[in-house]
């Protein structure tokens, strides 16, 4: 017992004893009434009863002790209650203990000296009394248990005095009992102080927890950009803060009892909420938009609160306003996923729905994926500046959103994104994707070909298109995208303006197209190169004046491949330099080796007038070859004035400062305008072969070759005609005043053999050297090949 107290009191720490102990002594205290009104009462009763059996006297001075005692108490309680003696609770503890003692003798001596000359009922009744009077002690006094071993124990060895001198067997008894009670008593006294210790103990660690985190929470609701908020059982706020109110932009009182979700706007977010808290579970930075019109985000976290597992009381948390964090994310969000330029969904959304409705599709699912690229867009850009450019891409986009939109296919998904540059991506899905997507495809390309007026220009460039099916053509999604842009390529490849379905042997193609540029690069080194010549033909005397340079590739295993299948990925990747350093120094011996004084042309790919080793090579070329500069010509075409057209023009003045002519090629494809004509002094225009093809057939045609020649004559510009297959054209162009053309009329692409036949036995001074070495640099090349293999 005893250890145990030790146990308990030294749980309190020294600081505390003082504070302990007067709560101990103030719990008693708000009882004293109680105890002192029961005390006087047993007494009263015994006085009553005992009047006129027992002296009066003593009857008197019992009650008058009784009556001071109990007014001590009193007093001293009342005290206490003002805070008089409150810093010294030892000495109230004393005082209470004194006073314990006094009203304990006053009892004890009344059992012990009264009982024996009492009848047996007056006896029964002041036992009674003495044993009621000690439980009554024993159960005010708990809290002060040294108070209530001094009174129970005094109480009860006075009425062990009495009973002992009744001299019965059951008088013993009776103390035994009484005394095993007593202790009984005394020691609940104790185990009572401790658990009151113990209660006031946890109440004041909570007490002191609880007004840190009020003095926290205050804080961090006054300083924060967040706010508390609770609710009760039924989802309600309560207890409102004014700053809570007034960032909603209502008052404390209006939110109070509102329901917590109808603070949000209704949708999949809201929804979520209310499941999320009718499910009891916690919230973390749930983002919601607030209701109302100020497009305001906010953050919720929070928990529900319990009483038990099952009694859930309400629900606390914070919000935070994170109204403008939530716009720059969706606005980085919308820029991750969304093209700038178009507001189209961008590769990586396209990408990203993609692979989802292929892993959706599993098995059912159809999808036809149809790869968009705007013809020749390129050249816009080119010839009218990115900003028109720009536009124009902007216009396709709603044209073809709008196509796809209008173009019925019900039900089935599509999405629409801008995969890059004038590359556009649609995808259909659902039952018929594929008679969806050809039918789409269909509208598209006629559609594109409308014009559309951007900036002032009237722009009409249609489109290609390859499709590409899943899961038919390809389940993966690298392959269906891979399958449906060669099927993209073919479309190109077939004339543009035109869409192709994705066949198995594109494959093969494309495979073909890899590994043709892969031999590209090796041509040069390997002497596989040709240079074929076409005549050029002068009107008036039908005199072959000079050859065009046509190339040709002698592939090992191909055969002779053309310049349309190979000039194009030279340009791809730039091989185009090399090939055509090789086209210049060939051309320019050979007609150097030439015994008249006819003209030879060559073909400059824009590429090539990019590169700064055109003129030094050009100049090279010239001296090596001692070719007169006039007899050299070089063809560009009207691409070369849209892109880099300053410099461009810079380096053919240069090439025109050399002595030698510069002829515009194609004239009339593209973006022609007659006003090219006036961008630089061209020594020769070519009128594209499509023009001459319509000269019997078409009245546009005449009249664009009409045009041409007279403001070409006008100009001082010499014309040349290509692609004249028969003598009606020839005799037309006459006609119109063409002075010269060109084509199969008068001769196709030969070996320069074919027009210049070498004479055996005849010195070529001039073409010897630069020959001999590129022969001698093909054999090195051929004869080391030999010796690897
Ligand atoms: P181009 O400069 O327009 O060359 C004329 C093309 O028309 C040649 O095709 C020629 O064979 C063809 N042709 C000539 N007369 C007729 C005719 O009466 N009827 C028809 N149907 N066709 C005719 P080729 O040789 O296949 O050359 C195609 C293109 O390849 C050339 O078009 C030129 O742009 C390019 N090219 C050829 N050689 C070179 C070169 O050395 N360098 C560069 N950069 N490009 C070249
Ligand atoms: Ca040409
Ligand atoms: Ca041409």
């Amino acid at each position: 017992m005893v250890s145990k107290h030790a146990v308990l009191r030294t749980a309190v720490p020294a600081e505390l004893r003082e504070w302990a102990d007067n709560r101990l002594i103030s719990a008693h205290t708000r009882i004293v009434k109680s105890m002192v009104l029961g005390g006087m009462l047993n007494a009263a009763l015994i006085v009553v009863s005992l009047f006129g059996e027992y002296s009066s006297i003593h009857l008197a001075l019992f009650f008058f002790s009784m009556l001071a005692a109990s007014l001590h108490r009193l007093w001293l309680a009342e005290g206490i209650a003002r805070g008089r003696r409150q810093r010294r609770p030892e000495k109230m503890l004393v005082a209470y203990q004194l006073n314990s003692l006094w009203l304990g003798l006053t009892f004890a001596g009344t059992m012990a000296f009264w009982l024996p000359d009492l009848s047996p009922g007056s006896q029964i009744l002041l036992a009674i009394c003495g044993v009621t009077q000690i439980a009554s002690a024993a159960y005010t006094v708990r809290t002060l248990p040294r108070s209530a071993t001094i009174y129970v124990s005094t109480q009860a060895l006075g009425l062990t005095v009495g009973l002992a001198t009744l001299g019965s067997w059951s008088a013993l008894a009776a103390i035994a009992v009484l005394l095993a009670a007593s202790g009984l008593l005394i020691r609940m006294a104790f185990v009572a102080r401790d658990l009151f210790i113990t209660r006031i103990m946890g109440d004041r660690e909570l007490a002191a927890s609880a007004r840190t985190v009020r003095l926290l929470l205050n804080e961090y609701e006054e300083s924060g950009s967040n706010w508390l908020f609770e609710l009760d059982r039924q989802g309600q706020l309560t207890g409102v803060s004014a700053r809570f109110a007034e960032a909603f932009g209502a008052s404390s009182k209006s939110l109070e009892g509102r329901q917590f979700e109808t603070l949000f706007e209704q949708g999949h977010h809201r929804e979520a909420l209310s499941t999320a808290m009718a499910q009891g579970r916690a919230l973390r930075d749930d983002v919601l938009p607030l209701a109302g019109p100020n497009n305001c985000w906010w953050s919720v976290s929070g928990r529900p609160c319990y009483h038990s597992v099952e009694d859930k009381i309400g629900f606390r948390g914070v919000i935070s306003d994170v109204t403008s964090q939530y716009l720059a994310e969706s606005r980085v969000h919308h820029m991750a996923h969304y093209d700038a330029l178009t507001g189209l969904p961008n590769r990586a959304l396209f990408n990203q729905s993609l692979g989802d409705l292929l892993d959706e599709s599993a098995d059912d699912t159809n999808l036809a994926l149809l790869l968009l690229d705007v013809d020749h867009f390129k050249s816009v850009n080119d010839m009218f500046g990115h900003p028109t450019g720009d536009a124009f891409l902007r216009a396709i986009s709603e044209r073809i959103s709008a196509t796809v939109e209008d173009s019925g296919l019900g039900g089935t998904h599509r999405l629409v994104s801008r995969l890059g540059g004038d590359e556009f991506a649609i995808i259909v899905s659902g039952d018929s994707a594929c008679d969806h997507g050809v039918r789409l495809a269909e509208r598209l390309i006629q559609v594109m070909l409308e014009p559309m007026v951007i900036e002032g220009h009237e722009l009409a460039n249609g489109v290609s298109i390859g499709i590409a099916l899943a899961p038919y053509h390809a389940e993966l999604k690298q392959q269906l995208v891979s399958n449906a842009d060669m099927a993209l390529y073919a479309a190109k490849n077939a004339g543009r303006g035109t869409w192709e379905m994705f066949e198995p042997g594109m494959d093969a193609a494309l495979h073909e197209r890899h590994a043709l540029t892969r031999d590209l690069r090796h041509a040069v080194a390997r002497g596989e190169l040709r240079m074929f010549l076409q005549p050029l033909v002068d009107v008036a005397s039908e005199a072959m004046t000079g050859y065009e340079a046509l190339l040709r590739w002698e592939h090992p295993t191909q055969g002779m491949v053309m310049p349309d299948t190979f000039i194009p990925l030279a340009e791809e990747t730039g091989l185009i330099v090399p090939i055509g350093e090789w086209v210049i120094r060939t051309a320019l011996s050979e007609a150097a080796s030439w015994d008249s004084a006819q003209t030879i042309a060559i073909n400059l790919s824009p590429v090539q007038l990019d590169s700064p080793n055109l003129l030094p090579v050009i100049i090279n070329a010239l001296a090596i070859s001692g070719i007169d500069p006039a007899r050299v010509e070089f063809e560009i075409t009207e691409s070369v004035l849209l892109h880099n057209s300053e410099t461009n023009i810079a380096v053919l003045n240069r090439l025109h400062d050399l002595g030698v002519k510069i002829a515009l090629d194609d004239f009339g494809t593209g973006y022609a305008s007659l006003n090219y004509l006036l961008t630089f002094p061209f020594d020769k225009i070519k009128i594209d072969r499509s023009f001459i093809s319509g000269l019997s057939s078409r009245e546009d045609s005449r009249a664009i070759v009409g045009a041409v020649i007279s403001l070409a004559n006008q100009l001082g510009m010499c014309t040349l005609a290509e692609g004249v297959e028969d003598a009606a054209q020839l005799a037309s162009l006459r006609e119109h005043g063409c002075q010269m053309v060109q084509g199969w009329l008068f001769g196709k692409a030969e070996p320069s053999q074919h027009y210049h036949p070498v004479v055996p036995g005849a010195t070529k001074t001039a073409v010897v050297a630069p020959l001999r070495r590129a022969r001698k640099s093909a054999s090195t090349q051929t004869y080391s090949r030999r010796a690897q293999g």
